[in-house]
């Protein structure tokens, strides 16, 4: 598996895993995103059980897995968090947040945990995190009922879960190079994925506040510089939810 560092200052650093060659191709290939703060961690979207011992493998190589101390479900989908008991095993101190439209449903992968769920309401909410200022930003419908993203005011990195999510080649570069070609590998995941046209403009309304320089999806690849800006354009003109 592939691990970038996206960010670096002396206190904080993001790693990108991405692009397992391990990964049954029956599976949807994911990104984590592991950002370090103070030798302390926290994960966005762990994974699902099947990419587990590949990831393991990978974050265990950057960091001591006993340092994630926080858990991201951006929502309750498979390839997103079927992993959370096998990490709460090894970190059973850690918390998970997540959308308090989830946490009964999540609930049934096993009751063990449910002590470490941290709901997040609506709304959102900041987090301070060993001293530095996160934000858990809202994204309802985009494409789940209750989703959030996780934004970094410091760095302006925003984890944008599926929203900028593309289903490229394993040999295709982690970050955006050609963003006119890279529609082709995002296009349909949106307008099938996305169910609400009024749901994904507010998104994209809060993002350009944001204005993040790094976009960083949970499939595909990351957007920088004016790519930000060359996506956020892209999906505001983009019709989602079209029943056939
Ligand atoms: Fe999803």
């Amino acid at each position: 598996m592939l691990s970038k560092i996206l960010y670096e200052n002396e206190n904080c650093k993001w790693i990108m895993l991405a692009r397992d060659p391990q990964k049954k191709t029956n599976v949807i290939d994911t990104n984590e995103y592991a950002i370090i703060v103070n030798q302390e961690a926290i994960l966005l979207d762990p994974g699902g059980i099947e990419i587990f011992p590949m990831v393991l493998t990978s974050i265990s190589e950057i960091l001591d897995v006993k340092s994630i101390k926080a858990y991201l479900c951006s929502h309750q989908d498979p390839d997103v968090m079927s992993s959370l008991q096998l990490w709460l095993g090894l970190t059973p101190n850690a918390k998970v947040y997540m959308s308090w439209l989830w946490a009964g449903f999540i609930a049934h992968f096993g009751g063990e945990y449910v002590k470490n769920f941290v709901t997040l309401p609506d709304e959102g909410l900041a987090l301070d995190f060993n001293q530095r200022k996160f934000e858990f930003v809202p994204a309802h419908y985009c494409h789940s009922s209750g989703n959030f993203h996780f934004f970094d005011p410091e760095a302006k990195i925003l984890f944008s879960g599926d929203m900028g999510a593309a289903l490229v080649p394993l040999d295709y570069p982690t970050v955006v190079e050609d963003f006119k070609e890279h529609i082709k590998y995002m296009e349909k995941f949106h307008q099938r994925w996305m169910p609400s046209n009024t749901a994904k403009n507010k998104w994209v309304q809060r993002v350009r506040k944001l204005n993040p320089s790094l976009l960083c999806p949970q499939h595909g690849s990351v957007f920088a510089g004016e790519n930000v800006q060359l996506f956020l354009d892209w999906l505001e003109d983009l019709e989602v939810g079209k029943a056939k």
